[in-house]
């Protein structure tokens, strides 16, 4: 009796310290391998429809680290590309993140059948206090598989890494409740707003930032978001119109009729952006451009972009958002542009709210009652119901959505259950 007694309380003692170990560790972890700073790596992503090249740029030594510090590596693994960062001693890994990329979407074009192009493009990791080895992965098509693009051994005492402030901007905090390291720091920067257009932009930073916190599950996690806004000052107001002959010199360089759709809203000019976006801590950056035009775009952890003076900015923004923060994939099926092939329908999509039905396990399967049919019929009983709708992912047939309406299928209404749970995650995955 005494000696199980005694057993279960080595056990009990055993486990605090584990318990207790294991937070200092988690935390002295990032401070093991990596300083409080930002490590960027500017490249050009090249290629055409069916090949990609990196082309090395530079290192640049960002002042914010404003990412995560407890969770280091990813476990979503969401997104077409993935970054991975091992200390090159030991072959830890130390860090990773996935994203997706304006290049990628351009390899739908026509013209990226034909013609080789390049995107400006970086990974942000932190700072590393030894040797390293950053390893840039591409998703691959046929079998969801990530193949190594590309990668790069890193000395931090490298006399090239680049140390120069080029910019400066004013930085307001508009909403800031917890440390960057402890919080989802949403960046805005401005584009397209002139010095004497300044304090617009501030005031529609703050307009999207009431109707983000009037939205679930935005408004449960108020206290582990923070809002920053970056005042980028353009020579000109407004942004490119191609399709009008309007042109303006503005700081984001960000234009409509991207890859000739035209209310299709980006900026490709990413190393300027994230010029503007590291003077804050940064964890999501989110652009405003200062013009009435419908228009928007998401792209996951790499920007989302909005017109500001639309009377469809709110709904617009938080859209995007889902793309760009928790990689959402668009519940529609119907559009003016037809993206037949972004979706293989012998895999499973990486995006938390699409099923193809190939691994519906691990999707949103435990979320459904054990009567609903799948797939499940579009009826008006069912407007609340967590179920397996087919037509989603711009394809009516083969690829399947968890709800009849949700904010990835059309503007005014609320995220669907299962859109709502991802961002949860993702949030706390930040915050914790
Ligand atoms: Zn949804």
């Amino acid at each position: 009796m005494k000696t199980i007694y005694k057993v279960f309380l080595n056990i009990i003692i055993l486990t605090s310290i584990f318990l207790a170990n294991s937070n200092i560790y988690a935390q002295n972890n990032f401070d093991k391998w990596f300083k409080n700073n930002g490590l960027r790596i500017d490249y050009y992503h090249t290629g055409t429809s069916k090949t990609e090249q990196i082309l090395f740029k530079e290192l640049k030594f960002e002042k914010h680290w404003g990412g995560r510090k407890k969770n280091l590596i990813d476990k979503f693994e969401y997104g077409s590309y993935l970054v991975k960062v091992y200390d090159a001693k030991t072959k830890t890994l130390i860090y990773s993140y996935g994203f997706c990329s304006l290049f990628e979407e351009w390899q739908f074009t026509e013209e990226a059948k034909t013609l080789n192009r390049g995107f400006p493009e970086s990974l942000i990791i932190p700072f590393p206090k030894n040797n390293i080895k950053v390893e840039l992965l591409s998703r691959q098509f046929e079998d969801n598989s990530f193949k190594k693009i590309f990668e790069m051994e890193i000395n931090p005492n490298d006399l090239t890494i680049n140390y120069e402030q080029k910019l400066e901007a004013e930085i307001k905090e508009i909403h800031v409740k917890s440390k960057p390291e402890n919080a989802l720091d949403l960046v805005f920067v401005g584009d397209g707003y002139t010095k004497n257009e300044i304090n617009d932009f501030y005031k529609n930073v703050k307009q999207i930032s009431d109707y983000l916190f009037d939205t679930e599950p935005f408004n449960s996690n108020k206290e582990k978001i923070n809002i920053w806004a970056v005042a980028a000052i353009s020579l000109e107001s407004g942004t490119d119109i191609p399709q009008d002959k309007i042109w303006k010199s503005t700081a984001l360089n960000t234009n409509f009729y991207t890859f000739g759709s035209e209310r299709y809203l980006t900026t490709s000019d990413y190393h300027s952006l994230r010029d503007y976006a590291s003077l804050a801590p940064c964890d999501q950056i989110c652009i405003l451009v200062n013009t009435d035009i419908y228009g928007g775009g998401g792209i996951y952890n790499f920007w989302n972009i909005t017109s500001a003076k639309n009377p469809y900015k709110n709904e617009v923004f938080v859209h995007e958002l889902g793309h760009s923060l928790a990689a959402l994939g668009d519940e529609y099926y119907e559009d003016e542009v037809s993206y037949e092939e972004i979706y293989n329908k012998n895999t499973e999509p990486y995006q938390a709210n699409l099923t193809t039905l190939v691994d519906f396990d691990s999707k949103w399967k435990n979320m459904l009652d054990d009567d609903t049919p799948i797939p499940t019929p579009v009826n008006s009983l069912n407007f609340k119901t967590i179920g397996v709708y087919e037509g989603a992912g711009y394809q009516a047939k083969g690829i399947y959505r968890p709800y009849i309406n949700c904010k990835m299928k059309s503007l005014g209404t609320e995220f669907c259950p299962v859109c709502q749970r991802a961002i949860n995650e993702i949030i706390n995955f930040y915050a914790e």
